[in-house]
């Protein structure tokens, strides 16, 4: 089959792999129908190179259609539609049942000390090979997949794998009421769906992004957009009677703009065990926390911080003195897909599809077209949000 692999920093190739096959009971295998392209797959292409080998297949935003089930499998049968979350979980252990599911305890990458496997991830969460392809094997298929009507187009349910129950817990985490005010920073496709998320439930959302067609975008559905380089704490403060927001989203992660990652520091640090790394890391990268200091500085005291975007590599300080003093909540963490589902489901489901769900991917690209599609989504260059492959 063709599949989209990591080749090197900033490399990508559709290449012939191997097609997968069942080898547990309880795999599927789908025939992927659509594919995301993510934020998170950015990490890997730029950022987090330690962790790949040549030829590790990307992706884990997939969906598709059943065409072979393992022995174990009851409800899932050949031509079943499916969404699959990004996380590997059983549904069994004591983190399924508390709806923790990316914490599995089953799939849990005990070498690194990480959470639930997941897919197109490498070493750092279980080398299980992504969906970026033509094929998928999915394992713990008894669980994780998402069956869906056939009909509406593959978008309308796509983004349950991931980017809509990142961009839900994340809103969840912010612990909003209507009414509130939200800042959003980063305008992806993470922090738009937020916005959309949010909006919908009646929150003010303020959003903070330097690419003008996310800002033009996210102006559009009725978010109060800020540039990055404005002076942000008193735009805030002016928009919140000089209080601060009531909660912030950061939608960025580590790789905020403004803030050079310092990669060979990084790339050794990735390498040594904690103790070793840390001073190297506070030396040459504390600018990594960029976004989370802006957003500490722009909530309002007793406010909460909810983190969507990635931070990872050896520690950085945190900007302890000000979090303890405005006493803040911070929650943060991969989005645990199931544990939304219910919520999610009714708005995904209405025919007027009120998230707007069947427009949010700005384009369509062949599997061939991965290479120029991860280049021009890492730039941030053109009108390039949100990038669904039709393997
Ligand atoms: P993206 O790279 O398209 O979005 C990031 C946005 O932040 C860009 O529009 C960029 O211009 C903007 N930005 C950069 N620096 C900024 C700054 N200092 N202030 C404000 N905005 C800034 O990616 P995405 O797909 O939207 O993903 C966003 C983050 O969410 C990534 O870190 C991704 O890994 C993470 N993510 C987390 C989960 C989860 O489960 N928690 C799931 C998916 C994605
Ligand atoms: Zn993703
Ligand atoms: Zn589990």
């Amino acid at each position: 089959m063709r599949a989209v692999t990591w080749q090197g920093k900033r490399d990508v190739r559709v290449e012939d792999v191997p097609d997968p096959t069942i080898q547990e009971p309880t795999d599927v295998i789908i025939e992927v129908t659509s594919s995301g392209l993510c934020g998170s797959d950015l990490h890997l292409y730029e950022t987090l190179g330690a962790f790949l080998h040549p030829g590790d297949v990307l992706g884990h935003e997939p969906m598709g259609r059943v065409v072979a089930t393992g022995s174990a499998i009851t409800d899932l049968r050949v031509g079943d539609r499916v969404v699959v979350p990004f996380q590997i979980a059983c549904g069994r252990c004591w983190m399924c049942q508390h709806d923790l599911q990316t914490q599995c305890e089953t799939t849990q990458v005990r070498e690194h000390g990480m959470g639930a496997a997941l897919f197109g991830y490498t070493d750092l969460y279980g080398s299980v090979p992504g969906g970026q392809a033509e094929l998928l094997r999915v394992p713990h298929a008894d669980y994780g997949p998402i069956k869906v009507e056939d009909g509406p187009d593959d978008d309308r349910f796509l983004f349950l794998s991931d980017v809509l129950p990142t961009a839900w817990q994340g809103v969840r985490y912010a612990g909003v009421v209507p009414g509130d005010v939200l800042v959003v920073l980063g305008l992806g496709p993470i922090g738009e769906m937020a916005a959309r998320v949010a909006l919908q439930q009646g929150v003010r959302v303020i959003g903070v992004d330097r690419v003008p067609a996310r800002l033009e975008r996210s102006r559009t559905l009725g978010v109060d957009v800020l540039e990055l380089g404005s002076d942000l704490v008193e735009e805030v403060l002016s928009r919140t009677d000089g209080r601060g927001a009531d909660a912030v989203l950061d939608a960025v992660g580590m790789e905020a703009h403004g803030s050079p990652v310092a990669e060979v520091a990084q790339k050794v640090a990735s390498r040594l065990p904690d103790a070793l790394a840390r001073p190297l890391m506070t030396s040459a990268s504390t600018d990594r926390l960029e976004a989370l200091k802006t957003a500490v500085a722009l909530v309002r005291r007793g406010g909460t911080v909810s983190l969507s975007g990635v931070y990872a590599g050896a520690a950085d300080p945190l900007p302890m003195q000000t979090i303890f003093d405005k006493q803040l909540t911070l929650k943060m963490g991969q989005a645990n897909v199931r544990r939304w589902l219910e919520e999610m489901l009714p708005l995904v489901q209405d025919p007027s599809d009120p998230l707007g769900l069947e427009t949010f991917a700005t384009h369509h690209r062949p599997l061939e077209e991965a290479p120029a599609a991860y280049a021009a989504f890492q730039a941030k260059d053109d009108d390039m949000i949100k990038t669904v492959f039709r393997p």
